[in-house]
């Protein structure tokens, strides 16, 4: 085993996770192939087994014990990145019907390629968030869309609430996050006809901070948002 089964363990029951040896397994093949793709293209600056149980893997599995995410349900990660919390949320997850967006097409290669290794099925989409949300195909289309270490809370709220259905959470997963930009954020959850519908905050295992905060989509959003990225930096809202 490249990662330690029993810390992986340990850090999974902490989220109320009992894994399988099979999902073990799974996280790995995962920790062995994002170390070695690491060597030729930049993924992560966490390349130490232990240190990718704690502050990838576990981290990722917060999104169960905290979002309420059901088998059958439809998920999105805006900015997947190397894969987190997605592709754990995949792994461990019963029937979610994954997609995966991120505006960088070689990290995508590095998950296209993951997912044969570890012979799982999701949608892999190079795609900017804010261009998919104005796309039928995806807007108002997931029951929870996600985004862990992407962009400030006011921004992350245009990119991922025109992708949640109406009902629907969008679960942004972050580190100790100041009262300002939360703040910023929940207002930002109101011109995006949503309400702010948790608020979590926790550790993980080595004790660092880590934010939680939902909104729940109430009803249509205007369809001036998402607004281009000149603009949404320009004037975040
Ligand atoms: N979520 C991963 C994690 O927690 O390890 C990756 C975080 S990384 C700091 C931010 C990722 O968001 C990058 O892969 C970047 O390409 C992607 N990203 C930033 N803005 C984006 C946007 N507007 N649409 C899609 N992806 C975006």
């Amino acid at each position: 085993m490249f990662i330690s089964k029993d810390l992986m363990k340990l850090c999974a029951a902490e989220f109320d996770m009992d894994l399988s040896d099979h999902i073990i397994d799974k996280f790995d093949t995962y920790a062995y192939e994002l170390v070695k793709y690491n060597e030729k293209v930049n993924l992560t600056a966490i390349t130490e087994p232990d240190e990718i149980v704690v502050k990838h893997f576990a981290d990722s599995l917060a999104f169960f014990k905290y979002s309420g995410i059901e088998s059958g349900n439809t998920f999105a990660d805006v900015g997947t990145g190397a894969g987190f919390p997605g592709v754990p949320v995949l792994i461990a997850g019963d029937n979610i019907n994954v997609t995966l967006f991120d505006a960088v097409n070689k990290k995508l290669d590095f998950i296209r390629f993951l997912l044969g290794e570890l012979d799982l099925k999701a949608d892999v989409v190079h795609i900017r968030a804010e261009e998919a949300g104005k796309m039928p195909e995806y807007r108002e289309n997931f029951d929870f869309v996600t985004a862990r270490a992407v962009a400030q809370l006011r921004v992350l709220s245009e990119f991922c609430l025109p992708l949640v259905k109406i009902g629907g959470k969008f679960v942004s997963m972050k580190g100790d996050i100041s009262e300002e930009e939360k703040v910023n954020g929940i207002a930002a959850f109101k011109k995006l006809s949503s309400e702010l519908y948790d608020d979590i905050h926790y550790n993980i295992h080595n004790g660092d901070a880590r934010n939680i905060i939902i909104a729940k989509k109430i009803s249509q959003i205007s369809p001036k948002y998402p607004r281009n990225m000149g603009q949404i930096s320009k004037k975040p809202l």
